[in-house]
């Protein structure tokens, strides 16, 4: 009777494994066949989205319906992941489905350099874009009008919203997505890709946004041209006034590399934030002390 016992267990040991367990370093070959028949059929859900500008809001269920069911079952385990088993530093932001009061932000253009070349000859134009429409908290977006109002006032520049608002669901697409790119490895893809539940970006109670200026820099690739703007100096200065905090600064010990264009809506963050500057200035005023300087201090706590 006991050896029948554990033959049994034995089984369903064996049975239940290889369902559930991803394996973090490396996908298993099936597990990478699946990601490949799923891909197609994603990308065209995804087309439609992008068509009618509504991709930051995709839900569960709409990114689950082009999908059989063990496709589903299979892409499911990824909402199971625990970051920290899979090397994510970031606390757990919750996965977010329908926010309510989303406000779409529409008709942001940016003049862009363009390199134009004709008859052999590269010449540099000025091309006028216009944004993918965005989508932030109501209360987000505005502390977000009344923080480039501000910003006007002072520098006559405002920044746009390159990326705000972006549904758990869609951010699972994208890691999934992406895995293809780091040799379908779990642990590498979310240096680059956060896993949903994970981004800032999906967390409607400290949203954060990707700041774009109207010339087009939004640091990407050169993080240094966003960095040296007069509108990153404004923000630098003033944007926890407005509850805003810079959420990666430089050697962040949430081992995410340095992105000057993302800031989260925090204002309890930001209210300690500035408490902890003025008395670390009371105490001890360091001459020349550079902001660069001073977010590294920021970053160790
Ligand atoms: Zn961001």
């Amino acid at each position: 009777m006991m050896r029948k016992i554990f033959f049994l267990s034995g089984i369903f040991f064996l049975v239940s494994l290889p369902v559930f367990a991803l394996n973090l370093d490396k996908l298993s070959d099936d597990d990478i066949q699946m990601i490949k028949r799923m891909i197609p059929k994603l990308q065209l859900l995804i087309k439609a989205k992008e068509a009618d500008s509504t991709i930051p809001t995709l839900t569960f269920d709409e990114l689950y319906a082009p999908l059989d069911s063990n496709e589903q079952k299979f892409i499911k385990q990824f909402q199971k992941i625990k970051g920290k088993k899979a090397g994510i530093k970031i606390p757990w932001r919750g996965m977010s489905e329908s926010v309510k009061l989303l406000v779409a932000i529409r008709d942001q253009r940016v003049q862009e350099k363009v390199k134009v070349t004709e008859n052999g000859v590269t010449r540099e134009e000025i091309k006028e874009r216009t944004l993918p429409k965005q989508f932030l908290p109501l209360p987000v977006y505005q502390k977000y009008n009344e923080m480039m109002e501000a910003m006007e006032k002072d520098i006559g520049r405002r920044l746009l919203v390159d990326s705000g608002y972006r549904s758990s669901a869609f951010q699972l697409y994208l890691f999934v997505y992406y895995l293809q790119n780091h040799g379908y490895s779990i642990r590498e893809t979310v240096k680059f890709v956060t896993l949903p539940g994970y981004s800032e970006h999906g967390d409607p109670k400290h949203q954060a946004i990707d700041f774009i200026n109207k010339e087009g820099i939004n640091g990407d690739p050169n993080v240094k041209e966003f960095e040296v703007l007069p509108e990153n100096q404004w923000l630098l200065e003033n944007a926890r006034r407005f509850g805003f905090i810079l959420s990666y600064p430089k050697n962040n010990l949430r081992g995410i590399t340095y992105e000057p264009w993302h800031w989260r809506y925090d204002p309890k963050a930001a209210e300690k934030e500035t408490k902890k500057r003025r008395k670390g200035k009371s105490r001890r005023s360091v001459p020349g002390m550079t902001p660069s300087q001073d977010k590294k201090h920021e970053s160790l706590h």
